[in-house]
């Protein structure tokens, strides 16, 4: 088969799936990196889908008990604290950093750069330029877009595509097991919880601890709270103590200590007393704004992009890292079907994966479409996705659903 050598912009999870496949069949590959320091201090908790797992085994990585925590048992709590629904499941909450280390310990250190910012390519019959901002160049047959939600290499090609703000962020944290107090965390540890008055989302799941712990008593609880802000509290949000604009995000350590008091002030108000006590617990809260992004084609000529820089469904599916690692896959797999024939295999994959990656985005907005409308539309104006009565049993098995039962995109998820 007719290999090459690509150039992955972006080193994340997508970046990461799509070099180590590259190489399993004999391509060439350097991944560039923005970041100049290792990725692995990013601390998030990631519920994970079957079909990730099948992309780590073909990469050869070993899917036992460590690779995250089990949960067996979902758990509705009204506002007062009462739980109103049970759900069995059978799930590993995980979190970023498991996946991202054995992926990155099995490319070799020489091919992965860090601390390169591409800034734009060339393409020609013959092979393809990457730019980088320090003034060097590469070379190469393939560059694939694997640098996230807000990609220079779409945005060369498609510099009108912006991300859309979903109208609502997501206050996260992570409190480690030992910090609770005993009779919480044998409640809360353990199990996935849900609490949602009305246009809020709370969830709190266990993840791994300190080096992937999985062990009771190592473990940590994140919390993810989705909550509509206007764009104008947003900019708000993102400004530091000296009155400057961080843009759209901020970094944790630079939030102004009185929207965290206010952020635990109005958790206390709005959730379950056991869900505001975890909150409280949580040494450096954090946000994300949500947004969602849709790329017209995902790949042209020499190019090809994948992961949050070709579709960017809000989170509330749990998929986002699965969605990355599927593209990569059936990149893979068209280039063996078309026998290395790179036009042919894009063509294939520009097509198949825009239908993924589109539906992903409407289930997406379909699942946050409450939290969208409530600072927006007055209650009788709003849709019944809008209005978001839905059952807690629906809600907790809407959320994270598995991609096999999700009917729109289990037949479309691999190359078949
Ligand atoms: C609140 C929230 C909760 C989530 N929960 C889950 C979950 O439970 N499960 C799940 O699977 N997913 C979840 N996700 C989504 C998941 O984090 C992303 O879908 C996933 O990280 C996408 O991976 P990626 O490699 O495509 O992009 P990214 O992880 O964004 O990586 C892009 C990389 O490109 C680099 N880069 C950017 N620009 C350049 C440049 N110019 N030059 C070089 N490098 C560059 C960046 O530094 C970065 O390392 C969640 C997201 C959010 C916001």
């Amino acid at each position: 088969m007719k290999t090459g050598r690509a150039l992955i912009i972006g080193g994340s999870l997508g970046g990461l799936f799509a070099a180590n496949l590259l190489r399993m069949i004999g391509w060439e590959v350097d991944v560039y990196e923005r970041v100049a320091d290792d990725l692995a201090a990013r601390g998030a908790g990631i519920a994970t889908h079957d079909e990730m797992f099948d992309t780590l085994r073909r990469l050869g990585v070993v899917i036992d008990d460590t690779i995250g925590i089990r949960v067996s048992d979902r758990v509705f709590y009204d506002c007062g604290g009462k739980v109103i629904a049970t759900l069995r499941v059978n799930r590993y909450m995980s979190s970023w950093v498991r996946f991202y280390r054995p992926l990155k310990d099995m490319l070799p250190e020489q091919n992965y750069h860090f601390g390169m910012n591409f800034t734009r390519y060339e393409q020609t019959r013959e092979g393809i330029t990457a730019y980088f901002s320090d003034g060097t160049q590469a070379n190469g047959d393939l560059l694939i877009g694997a640098d996230g939600i807000w990609s220079a290499v779409r945005s060369q090609w498609f510099p009108e595509v912006k991300p859309d703000y979903a109208g609502y962020i997501a206050w996260r944290g992570m409190v480690e097991e030992r910090d609770f107090p005993q009779a919480l965390r044998d409640e809360i540890v353990p199990i996935h919880t849900f609490c949602l008055p009305e246009g809020q989302y709370m969830l709190t799941y266990p993840v791994p601890g300190r080096d992937d712990d999985t062990r009771a008593g190592h473990r940590r609880t994140n919390f993810v709270w989705y909550h509509p802000v206007t764009e104008e509290k947003l900019k708000d949000l993102c400004t530091d103590v000296t009155g400057k604009c961080h843009g759209v995000a901020i970094a944790p350590h630079l939030i102004r200590p009185e929207l965290l008091t206010e952020m635990r002030v109005l958790s206390r108000s709005l959730f379950a007393p056991q869900i505001a006590d975890t909150v409280d617990l949580v040494k450096q809260p954090f946000f994300q704004a949500i947004f969602d992004c849709a790329s017209p084609r995902i790949a042209h000529g020499r190019v090809a992009l994948l992961g949050d820089a070709a579709f960017v469904g809000r989170p509330h599916s749990g998929m986002g890292t699965t969605k990355a690692a599927l593209d990569a896959q059936y990149l893979i797999d068209a280039l063996i079907a078309a026998d290395g024939d790179l036009e042919a295999a894009l063509a294939d994959f520009d097509a198949s994966r825009s239908l993924f990656g589109s539906r992903v985005v409407e289930r997406g907005r379909w699942l946050g479409a409450h939290m969208s409308a409530h600072l927006t539309k007055p209650k009788h104006l709003r849709t019944p996705e809008e209005l978001g009565h839905r059952a807690p049993d629906i809600t907790m098995r809407e959320f994270g659903a598995r991609l096999c039962d999700i009917p729109d995109l289990a037949p479309i998820a691999r190359r078949q």
